[in-house]
């Protein structure tokens, strides 16, 4: 089976500065670092990293075809990645010496991905495989209607939150995640809790409390996190939703999946970065947790 990642790519340019910058104000930076980034780029990394077969769609900017390269050395499929005439997304990341940090994020290539291209990647795909999508592009409904006409099992990660967004998306979903403050929002927006939902898998994490599984007609199942020493939580989320997809593509029990995504994120966060040191499979297993 495939998983189908209709997500961001993205270049995250992280400024070192000695304080956050005010209006008006202009700061030398001293030091520079780019690093492969986006929701999308990460799930698709997290998911092959945990042996999947993934076969990302999105679109890059002539300034982008390092991050195409990056993913494609990841062991993602990146034929369906279009160079298109619009910079790559990218994010200005200033941190200052406190660590505290300013995001100024630019969604570029991400917005202009076509219904063409996005048709002829899912031509190949077959029925039973999987389609992800997260709130960085454009083409989700287009993509949700075609997945589920397909046979194909539809995925969505709602982060970015926006309610117009999932709302659009849900009556084609086999599998929603969304973390706690996300399910709230949810919650406010359409008056469902995650139980409500006519979808037949949901999950809700909550950080350093782990994760709560609902599938449709059952009771919910808890999922504690493992005690680490978290140094760094950025990419926890996005590596959690890859590994549970991977589960998924292999036809894993959800609660196998789950408590394999719980142990990879746990791992995750006791390190510094994101798409660049999502671990694999091996050091998933064979962590001491
Ligand atoms: P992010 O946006 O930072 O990537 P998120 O808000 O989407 O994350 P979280 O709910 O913070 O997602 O975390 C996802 C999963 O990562 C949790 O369910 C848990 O398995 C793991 N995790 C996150 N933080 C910790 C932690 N401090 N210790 C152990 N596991 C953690």
């Amino acid at each position: 089976m495939t998983v189908w990642n209709l997500g961001s790519i993205n270049a995250d340019m992280v400024y070192a500065l000695p304080h956050l910058p005010s209006a008006g104000e202009t700061l030398a930076a001293s030091g520079l670092q780019r690093f492969l980034g986006g929701k999308g780029a990460n799930m698709s990394v997290a998911a092959a990293r945990a042996g999947s077969r993934v076969s990302h769609i999105g679109a890059v900017g002539s300034d982008g075809l390092w991050a195409r390269d990056r993913l494609t050395e990841y062991g993602v499929d990146t034929r369906h990645i279009a160079e298109v005439d619009v910079p790559t997304g990218h994010a200005i990341i200033a941190v200052d010496a406190q660590g505290e940090n300013l995001i100024v994020l630019f969604q570029g290539a991400n917005h202009v991905i076509s219904n063409d291209q996005l048709g002829q990647a899912l031509s190949s795909a077959v029925s039973g495989d999987l389609l992800v999508m997260q709130n960085e592009t454009n083409a989700q409904i287009e993509a949700a209607k075609l997945g589920c006409e397909m046979g194909l099992t539809v995925c969505y990660a709602a982060a970015p939150f926006q309610a117009e967004a999932v709302q659009a998306v849900l009556p084609y979903l086999d599998f929603l995640i969304l973390n706690e403050v996300e399910a709230e929002q949810l919650q406010d927006a359409t008056g469902l809790a995650p139980s409500d939902l006519q979808v037949e898998h949901v999950i809700v994490t909550f950080g350093s409390k782990g994760a709560r599984y609902y599938q449709r007609g059952h009771k919910p199942q808890a999922f504690r996190a493992h005690k680490v020493n978290a140094v760094d939580t950025t990419g926890a989320g996005d590596t959690f939703t890859g590994y549970v997809l991977a589960g998924m593509d292999r036809g894993m029990p959800m609660e196998q999946a789950i408590a394999q995504a719980n142990r990879a994120a746990a791992l995750m966060v006791t390190r510094h970065g994101t798409a660049d040191v999502i671990p694999d499979l091996k050091e998933v297993r064979e962590a001491q947790l």
